[in-house]
């Protein structure tokens, strides 16, 4: 009881060495007492010695020995007298034990004892060891089952880990645009959805910014759809440089993108959209060796004075608002608002309007361009 007690509450490997050592002593008394176990591609040899501390010896080959027949064949070796047997392990040795010791079904050790007096183990010593072999193979099992199970966990939380790295990356590619970088147009509506939401709650101003590259196809048809692409790419930077860091943007699509203006009146929507449109037209896209100019549209909305409106409705505004620019003639500024007479437009903006969600129409400001 005493030996399986001790034995059993072993945290580590090498805490089992110590009870091991004082129970050899006491039941073999002058006999030398090892411990050898499997690790690796050798076999570690511990030297048992009483009560001092237990020492390792050089790891020896495996197979070797008669340690190494006891591991290999899982059964145990009395040997009475081993003089003329060939089977002695060190000069001096006359009697030999040699137990097996496992670890579930796999004999990973072997408890080793020695004497240099012939017949120094008798039966009831043989069955003792036995009976130490026993409890050494079943905290060993329970000590190496709790090894691998906290490598396991390890191995599961690193795991764990990187899973929720690839979720993090995954969630990130399914939110940006691959051509500029920017959010893309499902990540769009979550944050209209948010900003929106907050801006009733809190009685914020909130605007939004619908932006279209004049004349692109031309870009396109002269240069080519890779440097359409790149232009799309340098325009996403400049964006991003122009507007503010708390504005969110997003590529609605082809050539249009769209802005979020948290906590912006219409009026500082439409001050921020005349810098972007200078900024723009001064702007030096690069293609290749050459470099061209274009100019933008922008439609605003502003939920200011939409607060019954819905998200896709204040982002539907601002496109009304820009389809007014363009057909004002490009390159200006619209900002909606429903206090305004709807314009002979709205007939057309409302088709627009029922291609994009069906319902209510909201009104829209005929088109000022700005100065
Ligand atoms: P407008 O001033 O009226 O906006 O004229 P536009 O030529 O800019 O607009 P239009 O709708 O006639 O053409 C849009 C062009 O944008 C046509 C399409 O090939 C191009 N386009 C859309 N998406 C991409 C893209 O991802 N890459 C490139 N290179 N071109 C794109
Ligand atoms: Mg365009
Ligand atoms: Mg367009």
């Amino acid at each position: 009881n005493e030996i399986t007690g001790t034995m059993s509450a072993a945290g580590d490997l090498s805490d089992l060495y110590q009870p091991l050592a004082s129970y050899c002593c006491e039941y073999a008394g002058d006999a030398r007492a090892w411990f050898c176990i499997v690790d690796r591609s050798a076999c570690k040899r511990v030297r048992l010695t009483g009560n001092a501390s237990p020492a390792l010896e050089r790891p020896v080959p495996l197979n070797s020995g008669i340690a190494g027949s006891v591991i290999s064949s899982g059964s145990p070796v009395w040997i009475p007298d081993a003089r003329g047997t060939g089977r002695a392990p060190a000069q001096l040795a006359r009697s030999i034990l040699a137990l097996p010791v496992s670890a579930g079904a796999r004999t990973v050790g072997c408890l080793e004892l020695t004497s240099r007096r012939r017949h120094r183990f008798d039966e009831l010593e043989y069955h003792f060891g036995l009976l130490l072999a026993a409890n050494l193979s079943s905290s060993l099992d329970s000590l190496l089952t709790r090894q691998e199970l906290a490598m396991a966990n390890v191995r599961l939380r690193d795991h764990d880990r990187h899973l929720t790295q690839l979720n993090v990356r995954l969630r990130e590619l399914a939110h940006t645009d691959e051509v500029t970088g920017l959010f893309n147009k499902r990540r769009l509506f979550e944050q209209l959805e948010m900003e929106t939401a907050r801006a009733k709650r809190y009685g914020q101003r909130l605007s939004c910014m619908m932006i279209d590259i004049d004349n692109f196809k031309q870009i396109n048809d002269v240069y080519g759809h890779q440097a359409g692409d790149d232009i799309l790419s340098q325009a996403g930077a400049l964006l991003k440089k122009s507007l503010r860091a708390t504005d969110f943007i997003a590529r609605y699509g082809g050539e249009e993108f769209t802005v979020i203006l948290p906590e912006t009146s219409g009026a500082g929507a439409r001050c921020a959209a005349e810098n972007l449109r200078s900024t723009f037209m001064l702007y030096p896209f690069r293609i290749e060796k050459a470099c061209v100019h274009l100019t933008i549209s922008i439609g605003i909305a502003s939920c200011t004075t939409f607060d019954h409106l819905d998200a896709r409705q204040t982002l539907m505004m601002a496109d009304r608002a820009l389809y007014t620019a363009k057909r004002n003639g490009k390159n200006q500024t619209v900002l909606a608002d429903e206090a305004d007479d709807l314009s002979d437009e709205s007939v057309i903006c409302q088709k627009r309007e029922a291609a994009l969600t069906p319902g209510r129409s909201a009104r829209l400001t005929a088109a000022k361009p700005a100065s």
